[in-house]
């Protein structure tokens, strides 16, 4: 088996079809494993976004009595923090590629036919195939010009400079990240979103909270907006916005549109491998391409852009070509923003119900009724229950607020075993935890929360 791309979707296929017994090559273009997820994405970013939480704290515990100096914000030393985070985790997978027996190989990989693949020059002949090449940042061609004044999350997150005034262009989750960091480290941040509010397609309810934060941390943010045009002028980039919003100027834009799938350069046309119009390669249910050799996961074949599913993928692909022993099924992708509130959510969302006119119920719990999220000071959050009306089963489970992305999982393993709103009810969650608000949520449905009253909605 070779697997193409050392991401999470291709290291995790490879350690388990080496568990499994299989003979294992794992392929990536970098020195070390770890993909965009390690390296570049996941975990840079959540340790700087980290950094940005504990400064926010410092301001927001003022309320509370106890105040803090401004912070000195050295960026070198947090460049290499964060350096050392990735290594440390990028030696642990190569130290868990040798005990697996799995063989790593930088060099960048080639298609020649369905059974090899051209690497460092060298021939690599194989049974069986994983493309796990993922993505990366869509660059459109209006900000060619402005060089290295157009970051992308990847540039971002090397923290070259703190720009006095950063436009992010993109109002989804990288985007709102990104511009969450340089916020906190100083930046007046602007975000321009073409579409009518952020985070497109998430629910209403869960977003308002982020949006009131974030209306009070970022400069301005800019809805039904579009760039039109953007030029370099005296060292910034003058941006003109369509609408009335006439010319602005800022230090760095940073692009936050989208990201496109490693599939240029790869050699498909030697293979049956298909991809459609945006480059993304077709699988089956089986994540089987039009090779038969040949498969595919993660952020290549397109869907939810996310580690985790990569992952999940992963381990799917493998149980598929182990001959399907005890191949895991997984029915909902968890997906979490992490900004600060976070928000998180799984199975149906009630925007999905809306769009499908699919009947539903759903309970809710604001956090001004949580006793935790009073001690600490962060009650801009709620939970929410998206429920069968005949069966009372969860079918979806959202949360904004402070460890939105740690409460999901109880959601998660709530509708993955088919729960019902009473299972929920009555498991006893400890006090004062965040997790009450779940369990309050679902009491709220039967119209028996302690902390608030609302009538049964059954
Ligand atoms: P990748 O991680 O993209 O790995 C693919 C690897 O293949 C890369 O190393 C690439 O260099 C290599 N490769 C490509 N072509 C070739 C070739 N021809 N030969 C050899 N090697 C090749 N997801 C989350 O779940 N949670 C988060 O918090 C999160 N935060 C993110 C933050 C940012 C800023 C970004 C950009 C992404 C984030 N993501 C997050 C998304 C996550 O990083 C991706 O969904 C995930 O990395 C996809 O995994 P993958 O295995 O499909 O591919």
């Amino acid at each position: 088996m070779v697997v193409l791309g050392a991401g999470p979707g291709g290291y995790t296929a490879a350690f388990l079809a080496a568990d499994r017994g299989m003979h294992v090559t794992l392929v990536d273009e970098n020195l070390k494993p770890g993909g965009v997820c390690l390296h570049k994405g996941c975990i840079p970013s959540k340790s700087l976004l980290h950094l940005s939480r504990l400064i926010e704290e410092t301001r927001d515990v003022e309320v509370s009595g106890i105040k803090f100096h401004p912070p000195e914000i050295d960026i070198n030393r947090i460049r290499e923090w964060n350096k050392k985070v990735i290594g440390k985790m990028a030696n642990g997978l190569i130290l868990l590629c040798k005990q697996r027996g799995v063989e790593f190989v930088s060099g960048r990989a080639r298609f020649l036919d369905a059974h090899s693949l051209s690497i460092n020059n060298e021939k690599l002949i194989f049974d069986h195939c994983i493309i796990a090449t993922g993505s990366q940042p869509f660059c459109p061609p209006l900000f060619s010009e402005i060089g290295n004044h157009a970051l992308t999350s990847t540039t971002a997150l090397d923290l070259e400079t703190i720009p006095e005034r950063l436009l992010v262009i993109g109002g989804g989750y990288i985007g709102l990240e990104m511009g969450t960091v340089y916020s906190s480290l100083g930046s007046q941040v602007t975000v321009v979103e073409m579409a009518g509010d952020l985070l497109v397609g998430v629910d209403r309810d869960l977003v308002r909270p982020l949006t009131a934060r974030l209306k009070s941390k970022f400069e301005n943010i800019y809805l039904n907006t579009q760039v039109v045009s953007c030029e370099l002028q005296n060292n910034r980039v003058s941006v003109q916005f369509d609408g009335d919003l006439g010319i602005n100027s800022y230090d760095r834009i940073l692009l936050a549109v989208g990201r496109r799938p490693n599939t240029k350069d790869l050699g498909l046309e030697s293979t049956s491998v298909k991809t459609n119009s945006k480059g993304f390669i077709h699988v089956d249910e089986r994540f089987q391409t039009c090779e038969p050799s040949i498969f595919a996961i993660g952020d290549v074949i397109g869907g939810a852009m996310l580690a985790h599913k990569a992952a999940a993928e992963a381990k799917m692909v493998v149980a598929s070509i182990d001959g399907n022993k005890s191949s895991p099924k997984s029915h909902s992708i968890p997906a979490v923003v992490f900004t600060d509130p976070e928000i998180a959510w799984c199975g149906l969302t009630e925007t999905e119900a809306e769009n499908d006119n699919r009947k539903i119920h759903i309970a809710k719990f604001p956090w001004g009724a949580s006793g935790r999220a009073q001690t600490i000071g962060r009650t801009d959050g709620v939970t929410k229950l998206i429920i069968d009306p005949n069966t009372e089963q969860i079918l979806g489970v959202g949360v904004a607020g402070v460890g939105a992305g740690e409460l999901i999982s109880e959601g998660v393993l709530a509708i993955d075993k088919g729960l019902k709103v009473k299972d929920l009810a009555n498991s006893i969650h400890p006090h004062p935890t965040l997790s009450e608000t779940l369990m309050e949520c679902a009491e709220s449905f039967y119209g028996e929360a302690t902390h608030i009253y609302k009538r049964s909605k059954k």
